[in-house]
Parts: structure tokens; C-alpha cells; sequence
């Protein structure tokens, strides 16, 4: 656990957190024009160490039944940490071309030039995308008329690497003046490593359609966590806040205190991350994931990092658990970071059936933690670790936790399956 361990053990610097504060109230640059209309960031006037407290307060009440939970570890400055960001476009009323956000419950656009909580350079690359439309006589979408090209833009930003990713989200295939579109577009901002076409003809709320065309750079950017690289294409899942992800792995890997010569499982393992994290400590990592597309990136990111102890299965992790519980398969420690619904009875009946010494709990969700949890500790083990992390300061979205089980003792261990 010594590699990469640059001050990443989730304590909180509460002097830090204080000071960034104050320097909110004096920065009039951190103070957001529009944030009655968008409801975005719901917790915006709420001092960030209160908004902690009470994140803090929840997640502690669902798990009291199971142990303590340590110290919440927030940001030390808790803003523009978004490294995806979603602008929709469309043409105001006298013709002015707005990107924003969809007022709440609705499809009217609000603008937005800058957000508090998103990467900057990717709110400056949206403006700069509205400001060159006109000249290129592009037009916003109109869903209402189904009129226009531009829909969306979609930016992801490599937080370490540095690396960004531009998606124009349009209605057709057809790009006129493309390649000086793009150009232009470069000239303002070379920090673009690629650019994506991502057509999307249909009516329908979801941002990205099927059919895509890289018109710059290879279509994808790598980001570096915790030491390694993965890819990321438009449609890949990874966590929007990559410093508080940083820590909750870390922390993930502390809990799991790895010897060396454990086989490990890591269930719900999306394109990697976590397994390919936890391969450097272990001797063996297998990966589980549902979707088809995660499983092939998950691979893919296993050998751009040479790590030669991983295998990724595609597949429903419950029945993947059944299996190796059928075949009598050992694990020692398992690492699991199901969706927000939580796992399910088949993978946690067979988790206790396969008798892991540990398990490590990642959740996006407390509430279906704690319903896991009191399966698990009916079941012979114990938590022995807990803490939450703000993934999403000034909002009310999820808090994401990390819990350590152990197995009990033999002569301690009660309930049958
Ligand atoms: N560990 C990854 C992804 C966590 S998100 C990371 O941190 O990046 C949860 C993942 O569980 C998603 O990738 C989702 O596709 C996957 N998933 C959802 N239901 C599943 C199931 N029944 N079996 C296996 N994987 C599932």
C-alpha cells in the first residue's frame, strides 16, 4: 500500500475546508447568477462544513445499527470539481443563441455561463462553441419544431492527465463547415485533445445517440487515478470527481489491508477502475460486469496498464457469485460497488456462501448499504470500518460510502442461509 500513498488517507483538513470557506464569502467570483433558476446546487448557501454535517448525520443514522462512522471527508475547496459537463443548446426568443441547463422538470433552457461546480475549461469551451455558431451559420436544435443541428456539447476533462474531450451532440449527420468549425475551435483552445460527432435524430432525453464520428484526435481521452490510466469514450462510466474518488479508493485499499497473496474479487467492476487499482497489492484480481461495453474498456485498461493478475468476466454478478459458489471456488477478499439499487439476495447469499475473510463495500447509496449490510451481518460478518466521502459538494446528490466487513469467528458466526 505504499505506492501512490500521496496523502490519500481520507483525513480531513477542517482548517483548509474553514479557510476555502472564508474565501467564498470575500470572492465575489464564487457566488452563482443563476442558481434559483437551474436548482442544480441545492445546498449553495449552506456553509460547506455544515452541508458535511448533515451528509454526515444521514449516512450515520442508516449504519448505527452496524458500527461507527468515521469522519466524513469532504473537499478542501468544493467547487468546479465536475469533470463531465453537459451543456443543451438552443436559440432564445429574438434569435440569441443560450447553452445551459434544463430548468427543473421542464425543457426550458437556462443559460449558464459558468457554474460553480463544473471544470472551468470545459465552461470556457462551451462559450467558446456559442460565440463561433453564428459564424458558421450553425443553428441550435429546436425540439419543438425538430429544426437546427447543434443539440448538445458534452466535455470531459482528464483531471490529472489533462486530457479534454469534446462532444457535439447533433441532429443530423451532415457537418457543414466542419473541418474550419473545428479549427476554430482548436485556435481557442489547444488544450482539446479529441473531438466527437455524436449524432442523435430522435426524439428522446437522453444526450447521446447511437451513431458516433471522430473528426479530431482518437476519440477517447486517458485519465490517470490513483497511478493508472484508463480510457474514456463518450459513453464510459467514471466517477465525475476524480480528487474524492482518488481518496475513496485509497481508502478502499486501506481497508482492505492486502497482504500480497490474496485472490480478490471485484464485483460490479464497471471498466476497472477499482480491480486494476487493487492489482499491484494482490496476487490475483477477477472482475465482474454487466455491461458489454465496460467489460471490453475494463480490459482494454488492464493492458494499457500492463497488469497481468486481472480477468474481467461479462456477466450478472449474482449468478456470476452463484457459479463460483457452485464450483466451490475460493475468494479472500471480496471489493463490490453495485449500482445504486445495491446487490441483490444471489450475490450477497453466495458472497457468504464463498466465505470471504473481508469484504469491501463501496456504495453510491447509504440506504441500500445499510439493507445489504443487515443481510451481511446476519450472516457472519462484521463491520469494522466505515466512512463516507462528498462526491458532490453543494448538492444533495448521493454520498458514496466505504465499509469494511470481517468474517467472524467460527464460534461467533449464527443464522443459516
Ligand atoms: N466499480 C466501477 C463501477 C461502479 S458503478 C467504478 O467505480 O468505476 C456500478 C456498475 O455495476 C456499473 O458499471 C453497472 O453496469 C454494473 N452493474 C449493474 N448491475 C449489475 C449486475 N447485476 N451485475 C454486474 N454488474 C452490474
Amino acid at each position: 500500500m505504499e505506492k501512490n500513498q500521496k496523502n490519500l488517507n481520507g483525513k480531513n483538513n477542517i482548517k483548509k475546508i474553514k479557510d476555502n470557506q472564508k474565501r467564498k464569502i470575500d470572492d465575489n467570483t464564487l457566488a452563482c447568477p443563476v442558481s434559483s433558476k437551474c436548482g442544480g446546487c441545492q445546498l449553495l448557501e449552506q456553509p460547506y462544513l455544515e452541508q458535511l454535517e448533515e451528509k454526515e448525520k444521514i449516512v450515520s443514522k442508516l449504519l448505527a445499527p452496524y458500527g461507527k462512522l468515521e469522519q466524513i471527508k469532504g473537499m478542501d475547496f468544493p467547487y468546479f470539481y465536475r469533470n463531465k459537463v453537459h451543456a443543451v443548446f438552443a436559440q432564445a426568443k429574438g434569435g440569441k443563441i443560450i447553452s445551459g441547463v434544463y430548468r427543473e422538470g421542464s425543457h426550458e433552457v437556462v443559460q449558464v455561463d459558468k457554474c460553480l461546480i463544473e471544470d472551468q475549461q470545459a465552461d470556457a469551451i462551451i462559450g467558446t462553441i456559442k460565440k463561433l455558431l453564428p459564424s458558421f451559420k450553425i443553428k441550435p436544435y429546436n425540439e419543438d419544431r425538430g429544426y437546427g443541428f447543434l443539440r448538445h456539447v458534452l466535455i470531459r476533462v482528464g483531471h490529472n492527465s489533462k486530457e479534454i474531450m469534446v462532444v457535439l451532440v447533433t441532429a443530423s449527420s451532415v457537418f457543414p463547415s466542419k473541418n474550419n468549425f473545428i479549427k476554430a475551435l482548436r485556435r481557442e483552445h489547444p488544450q482539446i485533445t479529441t473531438i466527437v460527432q455524436n449524432i442523435n435524430n430522435r426524439n428522446t432525453s437522453m444526450v447521446l445517440g447511437e451513431q458516433e464520428k471522430v473528426l479530431y484526435g482518437p476519440g477517447y481521452i486517458v485519465d490517470i487515478l490513483c497511478g493508472k490510466s484508463f480510457k474514456i469514450s463518450p459513453k464510459s462510466f467514471y466517477q465525475i470527481n476524480s480528487i474524492q474518488t482518488e481518496f475513496l479508493y485509497h481508502t478502499a485499499m486501506e481497508f482492505a489491508d492486502f497482504q500480497g497473496n490474496e485472490k480478490v474479487l471485484d464485483a460490479y467492476c464497471g471498466i476497472g477502475t477499482i480491480g486494476i487499482v487493487a492489482s499491484d497489492y494482490v496476487q490475483e484480481v477477477v472482475g465482474v460486469e454487466l455491461n458489454v461495453d465496460a467489460v471490453s474498456d475494463a480490459k482494454g485498461n488492464a493492458r494499457k496498464n500492463q497488469v497481468k493478475n486481472i480477468h474481467f468476466y461479462q456477466g450478472d454478478a449474482g449468478r456470476f457469485m452463484v457459479k463460483m459458489a457452485e464450483k466451490r471456488e475460493t475468494v479472500d477478499v471480496v471489493l463490490m460497488d453495485p449500482p445504486r439499487a445495491g446487490s441483490d439476495e444471489a450475490f450477497l447469499k453466495s458472497t457468504v456462501r464463498l466465505n470471504p475473510k473481508k469484504i469491501v463495500y463501496i456504495s453510491c447509496n447509504p440506504q441500500t448499504l445499510a439493507r445489504d449490510l443487515s443481510f451481511l451481518t446476519k450472516h457472519g460478518y462484521q463491520m469494522k470500518r466505515a466512512m463516507a466521502f462528498d462526491m458532490f459538494p453543494q448538492c444533495e446528490a448521493h454520498v458514496e460510502c466505504v465499509a469494511l466487513l470481517h468474517r467472524k469467528k467460527a464460534e461467533a458466526r449464527g443464522g443459516k442461509l
